[in-house]
């Protein structure tokens, strides 16, 4: 390979811009040319693209968001729109494609891997860490931190005045978030997508917390909380249920994906940006690469989209006894 793109696309993460940086400074240690592409596909398709140089990632180490922006591209979908897109990608002299993003990003970078022959791989990168072939996503670890300091601030509050809080942490399909943060910031329930906890028990559970001299309660709950109530139905619920309480709502939204990415999402981003440019240097494709074990690891493309990453439901027993 002589020459690289690398883009972020689909929900943006901390850490991506460190990945980015990664990469360019990979390419440049191998005598590589390295090129931005500007809002993912859409970019491409656009030809929004930049010289990325040492010096044009200074200062992006510490970044949230991406500066390289992201995009859905309904375009980048269709053949035609994905044809424009590898003209771009010819016209740039450019031989390889290295994708900062989720499953979606994936799905797209084979269909074109597949279509014209690019030499594509994935970084993951989502704050919700549920990617297949990777213990750890980019963005995970700074959104999780970033969590558990909003539900220390809110605990603050709720232990002021006796309240019950429902906390609604993202995570429409994966639990990961709210479980960790949940078990991080002390919560005394946790509601997530994989595991039916069911509305009973999180009475009983609110019961048994007030016997034993809880004067405030946190909950956390995922955006797709398996009770699929959501955190105001659940507050009607238990208002209703427990008339003595004072519940009250906070949605964290989406200062989760924001912020300055942690050590870890740093360190993270910087070894997988390594070692997607050795694959291409290697002359592989179609390949995500993940840390698994303490080791940066490889794996391909179909099964990271196709496969399923569970959490440890472990946790979900450790969040009960340390909640009593
Ligand atoms: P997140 O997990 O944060 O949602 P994602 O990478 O899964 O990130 P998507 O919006 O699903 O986000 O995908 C990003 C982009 O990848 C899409 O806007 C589209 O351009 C491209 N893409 C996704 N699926 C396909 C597909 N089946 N064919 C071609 N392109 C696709």
């Amino acid at each position: 390979v002589t020459k690289i793109a690398v883009m972020t696309s689909g929900g943006d993460a901390p850490g991506m811009n460190a990945a980015v940086r990664a990469v360019v400074r990979a390419c440049i240690y191998n005598n590589i040319e390295c090129m931005g592409i500007m809002r993912g596909y859409q970019g491409l398709i656009e030809n929004e693209l930049i010289p990325l140089d040492s010096r044009s990632v200074r200062n992006t180490i510490s970044r949230g968001g991406t500066f390289l922006q992201s995009a859905r591209s309904k375009e980048f979908r269709t053949p035609e729109g994905r044809a424009k897109a590898f003209e771009n990608f010819k016209a740039n002299g450019l031989d390889a494609l290295v994708v900062i993003g989720g499953d979606g990003s994936f799905t797209g970078g084979m269909i074109f891997n597949k279509e014209h022959g690019v030499p594509v791989i994935g970084i993951p990168g989502t704050i919700d860490n549920d990617i297949y072939g990777t213990q750890f996503t980019l963005g995970y670890d700074t959104a999780l931190n970033t969590v558990v300091e909003a539900i220390d601030k809110i605990r603050d509050t709720a232990s002021s005045h006796n309240r019950l809080f429902f906390i609604e942490v993202m995570g429409r399909d994966a639990g990961f978030i709210a479980l960790n943060a949940g078990i991080g910031a002390g919560a005394e329930e946790i509601l997530i997508p994989e595991e039916n906890l069911g509305i009973e028990r999180l009475i009983e559970s609110l019961e048994t917390s007030k016997k034993s001299g809880k004067t405030s309660s946190i909950v956390v709950v995922a955006e797709g909380d398996k009770t699929g109530k959501g955190v105001f139905e659940l507050k009607d619920y238990v208002e209703k249920n427990m008339p003595e309480y004072d519940v009250r709502v906070s949605v964290l939204g989406h200062m989760q994906r924001g912020g300055s990415p942690s050590c870890f999402d740093r360190v993270l981003a910087g070894r997988l940006g390594v070692k997607a440019v050795d694959l291409l240097i290697e002359g592989k494709s179609n390949l995500m690469v993940g840390i698994n074990n303490n080791e940066i690891t490889a794996t391909d493309l179909e099964k990271a989209v196709k496969l399923h990453h569970d959490i440890n439901k472990n946790l979900l027993r450790v969040a009960d006894i340390l909640s009593i």
